[in-house]
């Protein structure tokens, strides 16, 4: 039997433009829906429509001020901050990427698929519950997970791959236990937050788990971060729900990045993921970052192949072989053993 996948696009998604050159533009979706097809032999593909998120969903995890603020932005061009522009048709976009996200969820909880991936712009790991940041308006992974926890599912997991840190959705649900946040990311880098310190608050000491890397990580570092620290993590938690927060920024071809991640190096990271859960758990890929358009659309393909892996074998434990990551992955994995028995 094919295995399914249930896709969510929306045309409205391209009308979010920049105003001149930007990095973060409708191209992107192009090549990420050229991935998707690219499946279509192989893979039964399930059309799940976006529609806009209610003010309820948002403010699950948006302050209602900062919702009022994006909407006054309805029908004009400015700018959040010098790299957040937001286009007549952005608050609209925005609205109906969040609720693309919701419909993810509600596809994955209710079992119309397994397995699932939300083509969105504009992105949203940057956008803190005050505001829009770093080209993100609305934080569609954390409304997402916020909806699954409102239906029922008890722990989410939000598996954080994009190579900037997702400060944004850190602080959504940073004394949260029933969300646990795992982020792999260049640092120092932007947002400038993400460092092994931040392990959460509260109830939810423990459930941000962060793993910082220098620039210059490829598929072995990230090989054995998946290895050893995310796939037993995912174990021990036993979500209910995987949401991956997907930037495909860390590929070696990125323009924005440092990272040196293989479109191939990524289908491998989400076997491994796939083998630490499960067969039942839902796993949905909710797009972030990825600037060469080539690298994004390979990436996406090979990831989405590794996530529709029916029974991946369990990768042996690998070790970084380059000095400065291993040190930064023991660091990281020292502080996360502090909660997880990693
Ligand atoms: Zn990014």
């Amino acid at each position: 039997m094919q295995p399914s996948l249930a896709v969510v696009d929306d045309a409205s998604f391209d009308e979010h433009r920049p105003p001149a050159q930007h990095p973060e533009r409708p191209e992107r979706l192009a090549a990420a829906r050229r991935a998707v097809q690219a499946l279509s032999a192989d893979v039964e593909l399930v059309s799940v429509p976006a529609r806009a998120a209610t003010d309820d969903e948002l403010a699950r995890v948006h302050t209602l001020a900062y919702i009022e603020q994006l909407g006054r932005t309805a029908g004009k061009w400015s700018y959040f901050d010098e790299d957040t522009y937001v286009a007549p048709e952005s608050a609209v976009a925005a609205r109906r990427a969040a609720g693309g996200g919701v419909e993810l969820v509600d596809a994955l909880l209710t079992g119309r698929a397994k397995r699932g991936v939300a083509l969105l712009r504009p992105p949203g790991h940057h956008a803190r519950p005050s505001g829009a940041m770093g080209f993100c308006l609305l934080n569609n992974v954390a409304v997402a997970a916020a909806h699954a926890r409102a239906c029922g599912a008890r722990r989410v997991l939000i598996l954080d791959f994009d190579v900037h840190h997702g400060n944004g959705t850190q602080e959504a649900f940073y004394a949260d236990p029933s969300v646990a946040f795992v982020s792999l990311h260049q640092f120092p880098f932007y947002p400038g937050t993400g460092s092994v310190k931040e392990s959460g608050t509260a109830e939810g000491r423990g459930f941000t788990v962060n793993v910082p890397l220098s620039a210059g990580a490829g598929d072995e570092v990230y090989a054995a971060a998946f290895s050893r620290l995310v796939a037993p993590l995912a174990s021990e938690y036993a979500p209910e729900l995987v949401l991956l927060s997907a930037g495909f920024d860390a590929h070696r071809a990125d323009p924005l990045a440092e990272m040196r991640l293989s479109a191939e190096g990524y289908g491998a990271l989400m076997q491994t993921l796939v083998a630490a859960l499960p067969p039942e758990t839902p796993i949905g890929m909710v797009l972030e970052g990825g600037y060469d358009l080539e690298a994004l659309e390979q990436s996406l393909r090979a990831a989405l192949s590794g996530l529709l892996v029916a029974h991946p074998a369990s990768p042996s434990i690998s070790s970084a072989s380059d000095s400065t990551h291993a040190v930064e992955l023991d660091h990281a994995l020292a502080s996360a053993r502090a909660f997880w028995h990693l």
